[in-house]
């Protein structure tokens, strides 16, 4: 077996999951909602299906959804695509992330990751033959701080992976930050593979800025999106890689031979969705801010300390500060085990455990399930203080 997923373990969303289907517990672990996405994209998709076309769509996605991917990301983001030449379809983000680094890296690479970061990134560049160096941002405001990112680059520098809105922190990376993740890329030539899965779940008024757009960067970001998160249903597994001509024609090449296409109804069923007013989407948002809201406010009326939540489907509890003196991990195998509540235990989106011990909560639920969700943490946090 090839040592790098030899000494991988299973992803952690997948562990607790299984954990809370054996516990039959409420589960705020894997980020996924409790209710299904919009009937009318169902009907479309269902729709298509009968009516076909079921062959083989072209490689880089039909015409109809890169056209509607380009016409979206213009109208609710100001990024300017050509469709024909700057969008390819896959077969969700994770695709799109495996494709791109495959498609830009080769061994001796570095790639810059910052940590917290989502779990896939780090198995597949190694497999593509590349090493990490990471930053690390720290809560509560998890900024970039420009000393260690000037260190994390070197000669051998190709890329960077970043990810804003960033799960599982649930912050956003903002202008200036982002500004200097693109002075790196252009004073050492990298790329930058721009994981926006969260771009329309972002909360109080903040607008979703893409890599694309910082100085310097329009040539040089493949910006990765998901219809699954965009249109609250994570199986569809549809996702786009945005980039330049020449990115897009790197990319391709290596999309053609991990999925080559992705199912045409689904495809067509996403083109309908991206065409939504703003207001959808806004509605959308409305929906997971009143969930967060109301999470929140039950977590500390039980004494936990939530921190600021400004995007994703999550929020996280600090179990220090809510006089919980363990690791994040025990307490996550314990609290669904013991007291049927699931979460996502911070550590695993990190190499190196981080000093803080956080946990990460879904709350894209019912109202019942965070209600009893939290009454569940309340009664872990009670066995462990
Ligand atoms: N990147 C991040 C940051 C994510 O949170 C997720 C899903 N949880 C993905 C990528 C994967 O997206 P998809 O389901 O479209 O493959």
């Amino acid at each position: 077996m090839n040592p790098i997923y030899a000494s991988q373990a299973d992803t952690i969303f997948d562990v607790m999951s299984g954990l809370a289907r054996e516990a039959g517990a409420i589960n705020l672990g894997q980020g996924f909602p409790e209710w299904d996405g919009p009937q009318d994209i169902r009907e479309y998709a269902a729709k298509s299906i009968i009516d076909g076309p079921n062959q083989y769509p072209p490689m880089r996605g039909t015409p109809a959804l890169r056209e509607a991917v380009a016409e979206h990301y213009g109208r609710l983001q100001g990024v300017e695509l050509d469709w024909r030449t700057e969008v390819t379809v896959t077969s969700g983000a994770t695709e799109a992330l495996a494709a791109a680094l495959l498609a830009v890296l080769q061994p001796g690479d570095e790639v810059v990751l910052f940590e917290p970061m989502y779990d896939s990134y780090l198995p597949m560049l190694r497999r593509a033959g590349a090493t990490a160096r990471f930053v690390r941002l720290s809560p509560p405001d998890w900024r970039i701080d420009a000393v260690s990112l000037e260190a994390a680059f070197t000669d051998r520098t190709r890329a960077v992976v970043l990810n804003t809105p960033l799960n599982p922190s649930a912050s956003l990376i903002g202008r200036e930050d982002l500004a200097l993740i693109a002075a790196q890329c252009v004073k050492h030539d990298c790329i930058a593979i721009s994981d926006e899965v969260w771009e329309h779940c972002v909360f109080d008024g903040a607008t979703h800025i893409s890599m694309l757009q910082a100085p310097g960067m329009r040539e040089r970001t493949i910006k990765i999106g998901s219809a699954g998160k965009m249109f609250s249903m994570t199986g569809w597994k549809v996702g786009f890689a945005c980039a330049a001509p020449k990115l897009t024609e790197a990319f391709a090449k290596a999309h053609q031979f991990l999925t080559f296409t992705t199912p045409p109804h689904l495809q067509s069923a996403v083109a309908f969705g991206l065409a939504k007013s703003r207001g959808h989407f806004e509605e959308m948002r409305g929906g997971l801010v009143r969930a967060r809201d109301r999470m929140a406010l039950a977590l500390r009326q039980e004494g936990f300390h939530v921190l600021p939540t400004s995007g994703t489907y999550f929020s996280a509890i600090d179990l220090q500060a809510s006089g919980v003196a363990m690791s994040d991990s025990e307490f996550a195998i314990r609290a669904v085990k013991e007291c049927g509540i699931a979460t996502i235990p911070f550590s695993a989106f990190y190499v190196s455990p981080p000093t803080t011990s956080l946990v990460r909560l879904c709350f894209a639920k019912s109202d019942d399930t965070l209600d009893q969700g939290v009454e569940r943490l309340a009664r872990a946090r009670g066995l462990m203080v």
